[in-house]
């Protein structure tokens, strides 16, 4: 969508156009802490794009999560589904509350709905620290942890979601690997460590992280990794197991750059990553497709404190700063990347400075504060 804000004639021949794009943004504020976070996010963003003249956010809101389920028996409306589907991107906080289940005993997932929905196969979930960040491990000196861990996101164990076999005797849940979806996830993988590579993020190194040991199913993922390992001889491509992977997440994080997984592990080692970080609070992350993607944070709804004022929103606004640079790219809007970044750096700027953050972090701030302290260092 484009809006001609300024025709400005230079001279008789030359016209200078300058256009705004816009941009409509589904919002699932979702469950227990989703819509605490989610307000000072929304706050941001649209403060960012008011002060742009290269583009303009608007928002939708849509009904979905567990709350929701139990007031209409509906867990992910077909008009919300609708709303997603026209939409130029999709902010989703968190869903699912734990005494909200299905018949099966298993708890409504929204959220893994709309990846399936909209073939969102590459789940990129980016793991930063400095030392003195809030991380819990001793980062040698000149050393950062700085890389990405894309989870396959729409099969997998997940695949099985729903449909998994149970008798009185046995329980069976099937782990699904197709070639389609693992091609597309190993070029976004490749694509991902050479941008990092070209902007010295990184040496441009893949590592394929499965049980390819003792399962066919990852022997088949493997294979496929390394035909497109073939086609890219600039970057590193290598291997790892997935237990091996937790334990090197912790003793050497800094040695890994662009990290590609199946589904469940991708689940699990996330965490793990958030961890790395200083917790779930500070992990962002992104579910994105061909054509859609939803930006949410890594963790969940945290039922435990929500409406106390004590969510740490960094997580969302990092994932709304990646929706920025998303954005900014796909339509070829150089502001929203740059916005992204500024976004990140404005709380990069608070993340030094305990007063300001969440008791998560150890601080005395609650969610509203931290969203007006990243927004008066983004207006210094
Ligand atoms: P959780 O991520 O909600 O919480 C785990 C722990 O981290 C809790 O102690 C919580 O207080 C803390 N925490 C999480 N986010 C925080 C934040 N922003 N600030 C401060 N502390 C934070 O995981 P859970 O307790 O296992 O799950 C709660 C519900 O969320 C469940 O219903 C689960 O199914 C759902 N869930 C949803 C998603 C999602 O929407 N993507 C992801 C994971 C879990």
């Amino acid at each position: 969508m484009y809006t001609l804000i300024l025709i400005r004639s230079i001279d008789k021949q030359e016209l200078e156009v300058t256009m705004t794009q816009s941009f409509e943004i589904a919002v699932f504020e979702g469950d227990g802490i989703g819509p605490e976070i989610m307000a000072p996010t929304i706050d941001i963003l649209e403060k960012l794009a008011f002060a742009s003249s290269d583009y303009r956010l608007s928002f939708v809101a849509c009904a979905a999560g567990a709350a929701h389920y139990r007031k209409t028996g509906d867990s992910l409306p077909k008009a919300s589904l609708d709303t997603a589907a026209k939409a130029d991107a999709i902010l989703l906080s968190a869903m699912g509350l734990p005494d909200v289940r299905y018949d099966d005993g298993t708890e409504i997932s929204p959220q893994i709905d709309l990846r399936k929905a909209f073939n969102l196969f590459a789940g990129v979930r980016p793991v930063r620290a400095r030392p003195g960040d809030h991380t819990p491990l001793k980062i040698p000196q000149g050393r950062i942890i700085d890389f990405v861990l894309i989870r396959e996101s729409t099969e997998g164990l997940f695949h099985s979601q729903g449909v998994g076999e149970v008798t009185a005797h046995e329980a069976r849940e099937t782990l699904l690997i197709t070639r389609d979806v693992s091609e597309k996830l190993f070029r976004f993988a490749f694509q991902l460590a050479r941008e990092r590579k070209d902007t010295g993020r990184g040496p441009g190194r893949v590592t394929c992280v499965d049980k390819a040991n003792v399962f066919r199913a990852f022997a088949f993922f493997r294979s496929l990794f390394d035909a497109e390992a073939a086609k890219h001889p600039d970057l590193i491509a290598d291997h790892a197991y997935v237990d091996a992977t937790a334990l090197w997440m912790v003793q050497k994080p800094w040695d890994f750059d662009v990290l590609v997984t199946e589904n469940m592990f991708g689940d699990i080692l996330s965490d793990l990553g958030a961890g790395l970080m200083g917790g779930l609070g500070l992990a962002p992350s992104a579910d994105i497709g061909l054509e859609q993607a939803v930006f949410q944070p890594c963790h969940g709804s945290a039922p435990d404190i929500a409406g106390q004022g004590k969510a740490n929103p960094i997580a969302m606004i990092l994932s709304a700063a990646m929706m920025l640079e998303w954005l900014g790219l796909k339509h070829d809007v150089p502001a929203m990347i740059a916005d992204g970044q500024h976004l990140r750096d404005a709380v990069d700027a608070i993340l030094g400075d305990t007063s300001l953050l969440t008791p998560d972090l150890g601080g005395p701030n609650d969610t509203a504060g931290v969203g007006r302290a990243v927004l008066k260092v983004l207006t210094a």
